[in-house]
């Protein structure tokens, strides 16, 4: 079975080998080496100026930036599940809320994150996806950071980047903390949540709140190549192991052949008659939104062997999602797209005649011409 859904991604053979090794004690010089290695090549992913490694679902990376870096009250941007998380957290956590709510498939707008500036100045943080992966969109982020921060450079700018953090290069000019999880595009187990750091952010932190997720007690542990409780010693060796493998052909490279498999995924689905659901595409998965979205997917998995992902709530059985994060072979990519054909010829409402694959490989291959 292929597992293309948008997090979890496959875990590839290399990183399952290296984290089948024997249990290390985690206060030894020998995996503070291995958790310095990991972290400097984080902060090289980040491009930021400091960086924590947290034992937590992604989740607890959102809640602990809310915890340590609004004091008062934040600005939300809810365009889906993820978005909509963060405003529950920032409720959850007794601080003050305005929230920005759209359409699953429409980007936050600038001018409304102006307004809600103008007009609110006890917002002291603002919180929003790079790539909402609830509809698969990707929010103008890079601009609404620098625009917040030529008014106030005080207010305090959080991405959460789990499903664009190593799929795109990033823009964090004007961005305090940047957000990833493992089990997306770092294609590892879940469990370990990263965060990246501006030293503005850093300063914000302070002593830090909180006491698992206090911020500062993890930075100050982290500086010296530890954590301040057991690290979740596995993962981390796992980390290093996938940077391995992203290495070999570099960062650019990943992104390049990410982007590439991504506009070539949506060009075959569009050249077989579907429509892409979010009208800003986020590099890291191809959402479709298609009143057959289930039985295409039951079929998929069924009969061609491939796991997609469907939507959640509203749009519950209409959306379906392809993952593009990772290290992924262009000929599962290539196989998924002509599986979807297939499941379209099965359902009697298209003749197969190959168009999807040959689209594929047409904007694949002609990368760089
Ligand atoms: C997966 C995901 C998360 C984190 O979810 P966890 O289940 O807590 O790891 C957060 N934000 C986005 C955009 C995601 O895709």
């Amino acid at each position: 079975m292929l597992l293309f859904t948008p997090g979890p991604t496959p875990v590839p053979e290399a990183v399952r080998q290296a984290m089948a090794t024997p249990t290390l004690h985690h206060r030894t010089p020998e995996f503070e080496a291995i958790f310095k290695e990991a972290r400097e090549r984080l902060m090289n992913v980040f491009g930021m100026d400091e960086c924590v490694i947290l034992a937590s679902s992604g989740t607890g990376a959102m809640q602990s930036c809310v915890l340590n870096l609004c004091k008062k009250k934040a600005l939300t941007i809810n365009a889906g599940k993820f978005g909509e998380r963060f405003g529950k957290i920032v409720t959850a956590m007794g601080k003050e809320l305005v929230e920005l709510k759209y359409e699953w498939n429409t980007p936050a707008s600038l001018d409304d994150v102006k307004n809600s500036l103008e007009t609110d100045s006890d917002i002291d943080s603002i919180f929003i996806q790079v790539s909402e992966s609830a509809g698969g969109l990707r929010h103008p982020v890079e601009e609404i950071a620098s625009y917040v921060k030529s008014v106030n450079p005080k207010i305090m700018v959080i991405a959460d980047g789990i499903t664009a953090v190593g799929v795109e290069n990033i823009d964090v000019s004007h961005i305090d903390a940047l957000v990833a999880g493992s089990q997306k595009a770092f294609m590892l187990p879940p469990g370990l949540a990263m965060i990246g750091l501006s030293s503005h952010a850093v300063d914000v932190i302070g002593e830090g709140v909180d006491y698992y997720f206090n911020l500062a007690s993890e930075i100050k542990k982290q500086q010296k190549n530890t954590t301040a409780y057991t690290a979740p010693t596995t993962l981390i060796i796992g980390l290093n192991a996938i940077f391995d493998e992203m290495e070999k052909e570099g960062f650019d490279a990943l992104y390049s052949n990410t982007k590439t498999r991504a506009k070539a995924t949506q060009g075959a689905l569009e050249a077989i008659g579907f429509k892409i659901y979010p009208s800003t595409p986020a590099l890291s998965m191809s959402t479709v939104i298609d009143e057959d979205a289930e039985p295409i997917r039951k079929l998929l998995k069924g009969k061609y062997g491939v796991n997609i992902a469907g939507g959640q709530d509203h749009l519950k059985g209409k959306i379906f999602r392809i993952n593009q994060m990772g290290l992924i072979p262009v000929n599962e990519s290539a196989w998924v797209i002509n599986a979807i054909e297939m499941a379209l010829s099965d359902l009697g409402r298209r003749t197969f005649d190959g168009t999807a694959s040959r689209v594929f490989n047409e904007i694949y291959y002609k990368k760089g011409a």
